[in-house]
């Protein structure tokens, strides 16, 4: 059983958020003023246990699901995150499954991670600079341990890319030194537009480093850059690659919106579905699986939510779209 939206998308993958909590406070997604020691970040008795977030896994498989992203929040947060690996694993075994995280304490996590069955990690990394890795993620300390973090992770046999949010006036000296540091390992740096998601990043335009002058200063340097074909429907970043073989992606959330074949859904920390990065609003999932549903009612419900879906927000942004003091924060429902 199928569910396609109304704009004709499939259901194909699904973001966890395992916790709203984080160990930084990225500029662009946690400002410290808005997550200081007063947050309510959920209450423990409201987050998804990992047999709940299973269920929903089980029932979104019924609808086409492939892809599986754990998220956050810091997702290496949550205790004992290879069981829920593991449970994944076995309830779809040929599904895609990979991690975002900071990289912070990836390095303990690594090996355990590969073993419970995780394919792929992207790492958050947004300089090699100690100063302006510090001013990014609002830290004291710098990029060392997310350094560690990923070499254990390519040493252990995980896939790695790099996701780095480019700021303008604040890091887009750093495009050149991560992709020279990651080129020449083969870890893709994938670099983001910084978006305009939640309601305290302070977005504004002027700070938008778009793909196409993140080509620009990357060619300055290295030589003309060349497009590479899109390995999947729904890829959400565009692929380049250097003269000297180096790959590279841009995903141009705000230049070049891709809402026409989005296929995500999110699950929120306390068990909301989303259907949109930009929704200001989700569909509560806990009361039915704490009734004890079956995957199929589970699943019916989900094709119910997938099938009334239009949001296309991206391509809509402007005058029409959500106020800024409705949307939903990114590391609430799963970046
Ligand atoms: N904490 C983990 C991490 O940073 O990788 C996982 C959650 S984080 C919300 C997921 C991704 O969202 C990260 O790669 C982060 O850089 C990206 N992100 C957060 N806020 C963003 C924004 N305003 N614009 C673009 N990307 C953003
Ligand atoms: Fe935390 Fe990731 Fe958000 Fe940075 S981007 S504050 S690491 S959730
Ligand atoms: Fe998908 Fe919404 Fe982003 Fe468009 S704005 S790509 S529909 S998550």
């Amino acid at each position: 059983m199928e569910a396609r939206d109304r704009r004709g998308r499939p259901l194909r993958d699904l973001r966890i958020s395992v916790t709203d909590r984080c160990n930084l406070r990225c500029t662009y997604c946690m400002p410290r003023e808005h997550f200081g020691p007063d947050h309510a970040f959920l209450p423990k008795d409201d987050i998804l246990r990992f047999e709940h977030i299973t269920d929903v896994v089980e029932a979104c498989m019924e609808l086409g699901l492939q892809k599986i992203r754990i998220t956050g929040g810091e997702p290496l947060l949550r205790r004992d995150l290879h069981v829920l690996v593991s449970m994944l694993r076995k309830v779809h075994p040929n599904a895609d499954l990979a991690l975002t995280t900071n990289g912070v304490i990836l390095g303990r996590h690594a090996e355990r991670l590969l073993n419970a069955g995780l394919d792929r990690v992207t790492v958050s990394m947004d300089a090699l600079s100690p100063s302006v890795y510090n001013e990014m993620g609002d830290v004291e300390h710098g990029p060392e341990a997310t350094l560690r973090g990923i070499e254990k992770a390519l040493d252990v046999g995980l896939k790695v890319k790099v996701n780095c949010v480019v700021r303008a006036g604040v890091n887009e000296g750093e495009l050149l030194p991560l992709i020279e540091h990651f080129g020449p390992r083969r870890v893709p740096v994938r670099f983001i537009e910084f978006m305009d998601v939640g309601t305290t990043n302070r977005w504004a335009m002027e700070e938008v480093v778009t793909s196409q002058n993140v080509r620009r200063i990357i060619a300055t340097k290295l030589g003309e850059v060349t497009p590479l074909e899109a390995t999947a429907y729904g890829e959400v970043a565009r692929r380049w690659q250097t003269p000297q073989g180096w790959e590279f992606g841009t995903i141009d959330s705000i230049s070049a919106p891709f809402c026409g074949n989005c296929t995500r859904a999110r699950l929120a920390a306390d068990g909301s579905i989303h259907t949109c990065l930009f929704s200001t609003q989700g569909k509560p999932l806990m009361p039915l699986i704490k009734s004890g549903a079956t995957t199929k009612e589970l699943s019916m419900a989900l094709k119910s939510i997938w099938t009334s879906r239009d949001d296309a927000y991206s391509e809509q942004r402007g005058p029409r779209t959500a106020s800024p003091s409705e949307r939903i924060e990114m590391s609430f429902i799963g970046g």
